[in-house]
């Protein structure tokens, strides 16, 4: 059996539309070119021709591993990231859009030393910390498009989200980005001289523990809890890095996280003790999904 390659995407582009799958024809394209290892050009210049019968068997079975809620990206093996491939696995988040934003705004930031019209602080030598670094994509492209990032630390809890940052590090060429094992602040804490960091940037599990089960099946049964669950108001990380914070950040540093977006008003009631400037800022869907702040003065 052979079939032209345009009739066995489509024949997998039904099979993920009836499996429920958002994004069927994507995936379904992208699913032919992973198996194929072709880009879109390659993919351009082939679609006319004929599968044979074995790649027809091997794309089946992709489409049949989708279909039952594996997720494109885990099947893959990778995630795009502010125009950077980083390898992804069961063990942590993958990269998602909403982050770019952050990761954008965070690059003004360092080397404009402004965000979104509002000044924060302009300065050369950047020292950064990412906590919950997962893939390590906010580290890593922070360290690879900021001239002004004089030292990047990224740290998590996971030993094994550790070893998928550390391999994304490697193959994009950020080697002197500084990885730690920490749940949050604890792994910093007691060293001789405490570090200090200009920025602390952050994705923290969000998810409340009951909105959970209610996930796209994706998430839900593939991705990691232990990057998702924010406990039951969703504030739990929150509150620790708010409250922490201020003992490992320089005079007018910052401190910067991804929220979810209807945690704007709860994040600017945590931040407005210890910081200043504290705004919320929206995403590309117009959804509250950042907020910022700046250590405010000690008297
Ligand atoms: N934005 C992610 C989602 O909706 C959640 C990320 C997080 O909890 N940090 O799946």
């Amino acid at each position: 059996m052979s079939l032209p390659i345009k009739e066995l995407l489509n024949i997998g582009k039904v099979q993920l539309e009836e499996s429920g799958v958002m994004d069927a024809a994507i995936d379904a394209k992208a699913l032919y070119c992973f198996m194929k290892d072709m880009d879109s050009k390659q993919f351009l210049l082939n679609w006319q021709f004929e599968a044979q019968d074995d790649d027809c068997e091997r794309y089946f079975q992709l489409i049949d591993l989708r279909s039952s809620g594996v997720p494109l990206q885990h099947i893959t093996e990778k995630q795009s990231f502010m125009g950077y491939e980083f390898k992804v696995n069961e063990k942590v988040l993958i990269p998602r859009q909403d982050t770019e934003t952050m990761v954008e705004d965070a690059i003004d930031l360092i080397e404009k030393g402004s965000i979104r019209g509002e000044a924060y602080q302009e300065k050369k030598n950047w020292e950064v910390l990412d906590l919950c670094t997962g893939s390590g994509a906010i580290a890593i492209s922070l360290f690879k498009e900021c001239k002004n990032v004089k030292k990047m630390s990224a740290s998590d809890v996971s030993q094994d989200a550790l070893d998928v940052a550390r391999e994304n590090a490697r193959n994009l060429g950020a080697e002197k980005v500084n990885f730690l094992n920490s749940d949050l602040f604890d792994g910093f804490k007691g060293r001789l001289k405490k570090s200090k960091f200009d920025l602390i940037i952050s994705n923290p599990p969000y998810i409340r523990s009951d909105v959970i089960p209610t996930l796209q099946r994706e998430v839900r049964d593939h991705e990691p809890m232990l990057a998702l669950d924010g406990g039951a108001d969703g504030l739990d990380f929150y509150r620790r890095i708010v409250k922490e914070a201020p003992e490992f950040l320089k005079a007018d540093g910052i401190l910067m996280m991804e929220i979810g977006y209807d945690q704007g008003s709860d994040l600017l009631a945590l931040m407005a003790e210890d910081f200043d400037q504290v705004k919320c800022l929206k995403d590309l869907a117009g959804k509250d999904r950042i907020i910022i702040g700046k250590l405010k003065k000690r008297a």
